[in-house]
Parts: C-alpha cells; structure tokens; sequence
C-alpha cells in the first residue's frame, strides 16, 4: 500500500518509506509461521529470539544425528544445551537450532544468525535428556523424532508441525521499490558480517557495500581445521605452534582468496583470532586421545596441559589480541595469509581492500604492538611478491576503557569498529553466555525496555560510543567507524549509529536489507528533525 500510494503521488517516498516497519521487512526474507495455525497451536516453551523465521522438524539431540538423518532426508531441528564448534556440521544440517542454555550472542545465535537460519536459545524450561533421548519441557515430554516448529522471530517453541509460509522477497515488485528508495535515503553504509565465501556472496545479494567483520576464528571449525587449532592451543613450544601455524595458513590463504573474490573490490575487514579458548578446547577423551597421537605428546601431559587452560570466565579471559600478544605467531601468521590472497589476486588485476581488525583492546599498547607484528608481516610478503596492496590497521572498540582512552588509540588506529555484544557485556557487567536466563524476566517486568544485547542501552554502552567517536574523531577528523556487534541490523540500534555519526553498520547477511531499510528511515527522521528545528 505504502508503495503503491507514494506512485499515485498520495504520499511522498519518505512517508511511504516510514510507513513500514523494519520487522515487515525481516517477514519477507524468511518463511514464517501461519499467525493463524500458530493461535491454535500448543505452546511448549519460550526462549530468545535468535534467529527470525519459521522452521518445522522432527527433533534430535546431537549433532551426529541431525547430519545423518538430513543426510536421509528428513527435517529435523537440533536441540541442545547449547552449542559448540563441534556442532557446526549438525547446526548446518537442522533446519533450526533450538538451545536450553545461551544468549543472543551465544555461539548458537551468531552461527544461526549468520546463516539466516531459525533458532531459539535460552530456552531454560527444556531438560534434556541424553540417555533417554527425550526432552521434558513445562510437563510435557517430547521424545527423539517428534515433531516440533519455532516461531525464531517471537521466541516461540511448539509441539507438532505448524503451516509455514514461504519467503520470496525477490518476486515482491513492492520490495523492490521499496529497497531502491531506501538506498537513495540512507547516508549510512552497510556491510556484513561474514566469514565464508558462501556468506559474502549471499550478502552481496543482499546488498552488503563490504564485510566490517570477518571473525576468523570461525573459518576454524572444520574437522581438520579444528585439529590444528588445537595443536596449537595445547603446544607448549613455539616451534609445536608454528607447526600447527604451518597447517592452517594454507586453510586461511584459500579462505581470504575466497572471499576477497566474492567482494568484488569492496573492502574486507578481517579480524584476527579472538576465541574465547573454551570453545576450541578438546572436550572428550576420544579427542585428547587422537591429539596426543598426531601431535605425539603423551596423554596425560596433554590432559593436563588442557585442564590447566581452563579458565574461570572464559569471556573476559585469555582471548583477543591478549592471544597475538602472548603468541605473536599466531597473529603474524594470519597477516601473512591475508597478505599473500591480497598480493596474489592484486597481480591479478582484481581489486582488493583489506583492512586487519585487532580484537579486544584495552591498552592502546596492546593495538600498538599488534600494529607493529602487522606492517613487518605485510612488508615481508609484499616484498616476496614484488607488489605492494593498500591496506589498513584498525581495532575493535569493545570495551570501556578503549572508549575512554580513544584519544591515545586513535592516533595509532586507522579505523574503529564498535563490538558492541562485548561492550555491553563489560559496561552492563553482564555476561553474554549467562544473561538469557534473567533478562527475558526484566523485559517481561519492565526493569528494562529491551534487552541491551538485541538493542544498544543508548543511556549506559552508547555513552561510552559517543565518548570514543568524540575523542577519536578529534584526533582524526575522518577516522572511519562502524559497528560489527549483532546491533548493526537492529533497527533502533541503527538509528542510534546514524545519528552519532558513524559511517557504517555491519551484521549478518540475512539483516543487511533490515539494516539498509532502518537506515534510511533513520536519516529521514534526522532530517525531518532538523527542518523543524
Ligand atoms: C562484539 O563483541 O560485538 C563482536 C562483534 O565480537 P564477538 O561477538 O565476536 O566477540
Ligand atoms: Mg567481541
């Protein structure tokens, strides 16, 4: 209607523009379910919105089994208590993911989200029983192989198979207009956040100007992949990490080869490792047993050596650049891979623009030293290659005191990205992986409005942002800044993005157009405000 009324000239393109909301435009990209067979249906639980969209299958418990029964050719939707890297082939295999335990920035919701895939996490009334193989939810019992559908969008878990209705945004001539209005509006910029060259070329699809977050610790979790990484953790020795160093490069080159490919010449910011190290550590024995023979360290050398890396609160822990700066190798080694892709597709004539992200930085020190390990890398390979690529050095500004301190970090930065699912974990002092258990209760209760890891808490972490873009843009006036934290495709996170002045928003390929459509709502209320004034 709105389109429609803004050709026969009734309203003008920005009321038409104003006139639908974001979340219809999140309908349209993915199948839903049936409002009408979702009123009659039985509820069994609710959890956290993760990642929007309907999705309907037969339930299964590990990721084992979702993989072998797809492979069958059967839906099924993989339940957990919450996921890891080694469910990644099962979590691919589901149509959705549903966990008992995590947040909306747990590894469920961001390698859901990132495939636009439906899950519902924190759902704290599921028990789930290994053993038995069944689930006991709100006094009701759901058994392997029953079939169950989620509502992703609303947080909505229900017994038996619902009505989807399909998504099919690219025959919407409506939507078409709509989105070609909407970039004519919009001043921001929008990239996404991808770590595959699957996941660029969908964005690209979708719209996305260039990648503001490559997480690369995600391009780590193939089986033969991850063996490595944990060769690496575990090694004692510089010259046991190089080794396994020497075996992912490879893996990295062809990844960034890959993606800077897909990109077209839009610039790809790539994040250097940043895993919170429980994620990547050997959890069953059978696990430990198989590195220690390939890596020929005895057992119970490695077991404890694993035990000894546990950490207490792995979130705030040995992670991001404290990882480059106690193990520069592995850092160089990631520079290097993304130098040599970058080397090798310039002398190709295919334009590239990386820029390397330094993770978590507290101490304008610890982005200093990086930078160092950084430039003689990158001199190195371009000297081998007889060619020289720009690129760029820049952090993450996730945590309180980089906000506060921009004004020595910005003079060695050459952009920022705000990671704001961290940031507001250290602003708020609530951790990621625990807060979906209370914070449903505090947006119920009305403690709060939203919950500050879907919305950015404006008040509390976007005044430390505006802190960090006023120091930081004095030191340098044109100092590039961008947002990667999964608020970039919230709509009023958006808005708060525009109106503080950054360049650009990233966020899962699935979100870029609800990104690009919030964003020019955004600029047309800026200016609508502003002629009133
Ligand atoms: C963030 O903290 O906002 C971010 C994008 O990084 P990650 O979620 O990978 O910690
Ligand atoms: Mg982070």
């Amino acid at each position: 209607m709105a389109v429609e009324m803004a050709k026969q000239k009734l309203i003008t393109r920005e009321t038409a523009l104003l006139r639908v909301k974001p979340d219809q435009i999140d309908e349209l990209l993915h199948p839903s379910v049936d409002p009408l067979a979702e009123k009659k249906a039985v509820e069994l639980a609710k959890g956290l919105p993760a990642g929007p969209g309907g999705a309907k299958g037969r339930v299964v418990l590990t990721a084992d089994d979702a993989d072998a029964w797809a492979k069958k050719g059967e839906k099924v939707i993989l339940v957990r208590t919450e996921t890891s890297p080694e469910d990644v082939h099962g979590m691919h295999a589901a149509e959705a993911i549903l966990t008992a335990k995590g947040g909306m920035t747990s590894h469920a919701a961001l390698v859901a989200r990132g495939w636009g895939k439906c899950c519902i996490v924190g759902c704290s009334a599921l028990n789930i029983n290994l053993k038995n193989k069944s689930i006991s939810v709100n006094g009701k019992t759901i058994k392997e192989g029953d079939w169950i559908t989620l509502n992703g969008t609303k947080g909505r878990v229900y017994a038996g198979q619902l009505l989807l209705l399909p998504a099919n945004p690219d025959h919407n001539k409506w939507y078409k207009d709509l989105m070609t209005w909407a970039d004519q509006a919009r001043t921001l910029k929008v990239r996404t956040n991808a770590d595959s060259t699957g996941d660029a070329a969908a964005a690209i699809k979708f719209g996305a100007e260039g990648i503001g977050l490559c997480r690369t610790e995600h391009m780590f979790f193939g089986p033969d992949r991850i063996k490595a990484v944990r060769e690496m953790i575990l090694s004692d020795t510089l010259e046991g990490r190089q080794k396994a160093l020497a075996k992912l490069l490879p893996f990295q080159r062809k990844d960034f080869l890959g993606i800077f490919r897909a990109m077209k010449g839009l610039p790809v910011t790539v994040r250097l490792l940043d895993p919170p190290l429980h994620e990547f550590l050997p959890h069953t024995e059978k696990d430990l047993r198989d590195l220690s023979r390939s890596m020929r360290v005895p057992f119970e050398k490695l077991n404890s050596k694993n035990k000894s890396l546990h950490e207490f609160n792995p979130m705030l822990g040995h992670r991001g650049c404290r990882l480059g700066i106690t193990y520069p190798e592995i850092y160089a080694m990631q520079a290097q891979a993304i130098m040599e892709a970058a080397c090798e597709l310039s002398k190709r004539k295919v334009k590239v623009i990386p820029e390397i992200m330094i993770p978590l930085v507290g101490h304008v020190n610890e982005l200093a030293a990086m930078k160092k390990v950084v430039i003689s890398t990158a001199k190195e390979v371009q000297k081998r290659f007889k060619t020289k690529v720009p690129y760029t050095v820049g952090t993450m500004i996730e945590l309180p005191r980089a906000c506060v301190t921009s004004t020595e970090i910005a003079q060695i930065a050459d952009f920022y990205s705000f990671g704001t699912n961290d940031l507001t974990q250290t602003v708020y002092g609530l951790s990621r992986d625990d807060a979906g258990r209370f914070l449903p209760f505090y947006v119920e209760n009305k403690i709060l409005d939203d919950d500050p890891f879907i919305t950015i808490d404006q008040q509390g972490v976007g005044a430390f942002m505006k802190i960090a873009v006023a120091q930081g843009r004095k030191v340098k006036k044109n100092l590039k800044l961008g947002i990667c934290g999964e608020h970039g495709g919230e709509p009023k996170s958006v808005e708060f993005c525009n109106n503080i002045g950054l360049d650009y928003v990233s966020c899962s390929p699935f979100r870029v157009p609800i990104a690009r459509f919030a964003a020019a709502q955004a600029a047309i209320k800026e200016k609508q405000g502003k002629k009133k004034k």
